[in-house]
């Protein structure tokens, strides 16, 4: 070319400029003239001359050769020059020279993603969540449309290229602010931002790449799992786009309460009711276990809120090792109705209980409020 124009010319910068100096007079012209930008006539030419300067000025090999032969010296320079090489996409060339200017979207277009994590909430039984089970699943999940591979076009057509952003997934505007112009990005409505359109849309998952897919999945439930705990599987989430590697499906567990047991930990509590005779003389009782029935010694004088311990009839440990206990709390029952019989006995123990008491049926809350006080100050 032999009205090329100097490159220092073409960036206004003088022969003895530093690499800084050239740096700002580029973007400065970049932000004029960039196609996207520049509303100017030519802009397009003019902007592939400033980047051909830069890329040779801002590169100290190019330079020094430009310095000592000239255009010959870079040959090559601007052939098919892409001024957009070096930048992944046109994303990239606006964060690395304008900072992100006009909050574009950060999103690569087209960039792998990732698929959605999906939920399911299942309720176990008390004793499958203390030993573990196996559970089949049903879900509706999306999939890959098995028809058009995830294409959404339909088989023996392809998508093209989106005309309105002529596959950049993304739409810039010129906008005037007090602060002089800036660019405006967003997502190509045309597309979504996905570059290309779908001319004749996949029968089957109308053009959406996905269909919502009914599975069985086996769920294997580990023992000693609590509510509110997730087992994730991995990879049976919603397939990525893009060649973005599918998400993880969480299987939510909540166990259903017991009508007898609770659960402490990996300790399991037992509520025990005995009788005041079992209480005071003692007794040998079966009490249930989440492994069966059991025995359990009731020592003499028990009192309400006795903790018995049953070793190892817990809930087996996560690690594998060993189980949490049964505790067994004991509650002692007054018998609220007595038979004739009953009342003849109970009076008759009171008296050799070294207590005078004063049957039922005569005392009120002033005498028991009497009698309280008595006992505090001292019987007259
Ligand atoms: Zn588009
Ligand atoms: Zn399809």
């Amino acid at each position: 070319m032999a009205n090329k124009r100097d490159y220092y010319d073409v960036l206004g910068v003088p022969r003895t400029a530093t690499k800084e100096e050239i740096k700002k007079a580029y973007r400065r012209l970049a932000r004029q003239y960039h196609p996207d930008v520049s509303t100017e006539d030519g802009a397009d030419e003019k902007f592939k001359e400033i980047s051909e300067a830069y890329e040779v000025l801002s590169d100290e090999t190019k330079r020094t050769a430009y310095d000592r032969f000239g255009h010959a010296g870079v040959r090559g320079a601007g052939a098919g020059f892409d001024p957009f090489a070096g930048f992944g996409t046109m994303s990239d060339f606006f964060e690395e020279f304008f900072g992100g200017f006009g909050g574009a979207s950060r999103r690569r277009r087209r960039g792998p993603r990732r698929g959605a994590d999906l939920r399911y909430d299942l309720t176990i039984d008390f004793e499958e969540a203390v030993f573990g089970t196996e559970k089949e699943i049903e879900l509706v999940r999306p999939e890959i449309c098995p028809d058009c591979n995830g294409t959404g076009a339909e088989p023996g057509t392809h998508p093209e290229t989106c005309p309105e952003c002529r596959g950049t997934g993304e739409v810039r505007r010129v906008q005037q602010s007090i602060l002089g112009q800036y660019v405006n990005v967003t997502t190509c409505p045309r597309c979504n931002g996905e570059g290309e359109i779908v001319a004749t849309p996949c029968r089957t998952c109308y053009g959406q790449k996905q269909v919502q897919q009914q599975r069985t999945l086996k769920v294997k439930i580990p023992a000693g799992i609590r509510s509110e705990q997730q087992i994730r599987y991995t990879g049976e989430g919603a397939p990525g786009s893009y060649g973005g590697p599918p998400g993880n499906l969480y299987v939510f567990i909540n166990v259903r309460r017991h009508p007898l047991f609770e659960r402490r930990d990996d300790d399991i509590l037992l509520d025990l009711e005995i009788n005041v005779a079992q209480a005071a003389l003692g007794d040998e009782v079966i009490i249930p276990t989440v492994y069966g029935e059991e025995k359990l010694k009731i020592p003499p004088g028990t009192q309400s809120g006795t903790v018995f311990r049953v070793r190892g009839r817990g809930v087996p440990h996560r690690n594998g090792h060993g189980a949490g206990d049964q505790l067994v709390i004991t509650q002692v029952k007054v018998p609220t109705e007595l038979t004739a019989r009953q009342r003849e006995l109970f009076e008759e123990m009171a008296g050799t209980l070294g207590k005078e008491v004063i049957p039922q049926r005569e005392k009120g809350f002033l005498h028991e409020l009497r009698e309280a006080l008595g006992d505090m100050f001292g019987r007259p």
